[in-house]
């Protein structure tokens, strides 16, 4: 299990934990409050100065040496804080982890709570202008959320039970989008998310940067030489690019030290020779999140 599951799991995985859904902890840090403030300010996000730095050009400032080391630093202090909410201004207590579909099935039937609500994706909104209806939020969210329509396509379409709820999370996770579950802000979850890469401003900075900003899923793919006939079809589909074709030997090859265990490439074999493990089963990638 990951450090996660270890500090917050109550014995399980720490996004099963029905403790973290309860209404308690929204009375509690008064996150009706900090929730509102977030989202009604989200857009600002991106030019909002944390630590005297913003998103703006973020690339180039992280390549830069020691304003690099500092940012990422700050960022990863600040995504891994477990302090009572406090600032909504800032993604304090915001981590996050891949869950496979069965993980995400099981949030949605075990521990969220009715009503739901489709969301607009706002990383994809953000990073390239369209708005596509992925996030499925929950608990005080969806009450939040109702009085903000910007962030809802079509109101009445996307007020979801959590049988719809379970039937849209599928069919975006067999479109291939990964499924990602947060705090928001710890020790809350509210939102299941089907993400796509390179848009997720949570997987980004990981991928590219190494970022600590999401943990890999609590599984990792595996294949079945036996059954699988090299036909690609899940090469393009893994956005972690652990899948490959090697043309020497005209073979799929997998590389599972780069496999985030979302699971998705299962989708699109013909064969059915992929399918997951735990990750802590396997030698190779057992503790490394
Ligand atoms: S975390 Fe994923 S689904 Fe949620 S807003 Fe970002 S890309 Fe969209
Ligand atoms: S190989 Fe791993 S990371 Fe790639 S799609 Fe499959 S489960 Fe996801
Ligand atoms: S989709 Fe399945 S059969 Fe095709 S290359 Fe991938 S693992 Fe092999």
């Amino acid at each position: 299990m990951c450090e996660l599951c270890m500090k917050h799991g109550a014995g399980k995985k720490w996004y099963l934990n029905a403790q973290h859904y309860s209404d308690e902890i929204v009375e509690k840090y008064n996150l009706r409050d900090y929730l509102m403030e977030q989202y009604k300010n989200f857009e600002q996000v991106s030019v909002r100065k944390v630590h005297g730095f913003n998103a703006v050009g973020l690339d180039y400032k992280l390549r830069m040496p020691i304003i690099g080391r500092i940012i990422k630093s700050a960022a990863q202090k600040m995504l891994h804080s477990t302090k009572p909410p406090v600032n909504p201004l800032r993604a304090e207590g915001h981590i996050g982890q891949i869950v496979p579909l069965e993980d995400g099935i099981a949030i949605l039937e075990e521990c969220a709570s009715e009503p739901m609500i489709n969301k607009n994706c706002m990383c994809r909104y953000m990073s390239r202008g369209e708005k596509e209806a992925c996030c499925i939020n929950f608990g005080v969210m969806s009450e939040i959320l109702e009085k903000l329509p910007r962030f809802i396509p079509e109101k009445d379409k996307f007020h979801l039970n959590r049988h719809e709820a379970i039937e849209r999370f599928t069919e975006n996770n067999r479109k291939g989008y990964i499924g990602t579950i947060w705090f928001g802000p710890f020790p809350y979850i509210n939102n299941l998310c089907s993400c796509s890469t390179p848009e997720c401003a949570g997987i980004r900075p990981r991928v590219d940067f190494d970022i600590f900003s999401i943990y890999k899923a609590e599984y990792v793919i595996q294949m079945d030489r036996q059954k699988c006939s090299d036909c690609r079809m899940c090469v393009s589909k893994c956005p972690f690019k652990a899948l490959t074709f090697d043309r020497e030997s005209k073979e799929v090859k997998l590389d599972i030290s780069k496999c985030y265990g979302c699971g998705v490439c299962r989708h699109f074999c013909p064969d059915d020779a992929l399918y997951l493990s735990p990750r802590d089963t396997i030698p190779e990638v057992c503790g490394k999140y």
